[in-house]
Parts: C-alpha cells; structure tokens; sequence
C-alpha cells in the first residue's frame, strides 16, 4: 500500500523542537565566554537589561536567535579587530557598545532578521534598543540611543 502520510514524529522529537523554539536567550550567551565575577557591576546591569530587551524582540520573532558576539573585555575587542587586520588604535571603534554590557550581535545568514527588524522598528522604539544599519550575515542590536538618534544608524 502506498504511504499517504509521513511518520507521525515521536513525542520525542516534538518536545524538542518547541524547547528549540522555545528557548530564550541566556544571561551566559550574552557574556560569551567570560565569568559573571570579572565583568563590573555596571556591565552586569546593562546585560540585565538587555537580556530583557533582547528576550523581547526574541518572543515577538518566533525563532531561535544565535548570539554571536555579546559582551567584549578589551582584550577581546582589540583581538577581534587585530584578526581583521586592524591594527591602527584610531581605528578601532572604542565606544563599542560591546565593551560595556550594552550591545550583542546575532547570526542573521540570509538577512531575515534584519530585514524583519528593519520593518519593525515601532516594536524596536517600544522596547527600546537600536540596531546598526546595513549589517551583512549578523544583526547588531544596542540598548542605547547612538549619536544620530536613528533606531538604524551607521556606527
Ligand atoms: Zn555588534
């Protein structure tokens, strides 16, 4: 006889991919790698705030979101730059948002999440974070206004 249907998957299986789904971003994917007791109490607030936000825009996309950068020392931060090639200090961006607990980047391959964040600014204005503009392959997302006041600005 000819199969109709597909398998019906297991209760297994179904449990989890909704915990995939369900998953919220984590105060350890926002530290990205370092130890809660080396990073200042300031930073630490700012993450606390931003895992909020950040948890905000996750429920409203549905999806799981992969972070990808979150919190830098500035060790980290001149390594990053140096592996590109960076050497120069004036260069290198020192008022990143990364270094003070305000800021994560998220995996954004096919350019999705950007451009549902960019046709939602209303909710990134509700929640308050900001993003950078034009961002290939990652969505950079701050809980601080830049300069510019843009929600989309170019750092
Ligand atoms: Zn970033």
């Amino acid at each position: 006889m000819k199969k109709l249907l597909p398998d019906i998957p297991s209760d297994e299986e179904i449990n989890r991919k909704l915990q995939e789904i369900e998953r919220m971003i984590t105060y350890k994917e926002l530290l990205s790698g370092h130890v809660l007791s080396d990073v200042p109490i300031a930073h630490q607030q700012h993450l606390e705030d931003l895992l909020i936000k950040v948890n905000k825009l996750r429920a409203e996309w549905g999806k799981p979101l992969i972070v990808t950068s979150g919190y830098r020392s500035m060790q980290d931060h001149l390594r990053i730059y140096h592996a590109k090639g960076i050497i120069d200090p004036s260069k290198i961006p020192m008022q990143s948002k990364h270094l003070s607990g305000d800021a994560c980047d998220f995996s954004d391959p096919d350019g999705s999440l950007y451009k549902w964040a960019f046709e939602n600014q209303d909710k990134l204005a509700e929640w308050e974070l900001w993003c950078e503009k034009d961002t290939k392959g990652w969505l950079h997302v701050q809980r601080l206004p830049p300069k510019s006041g843009n929600r989309f600005f170019v750092p």
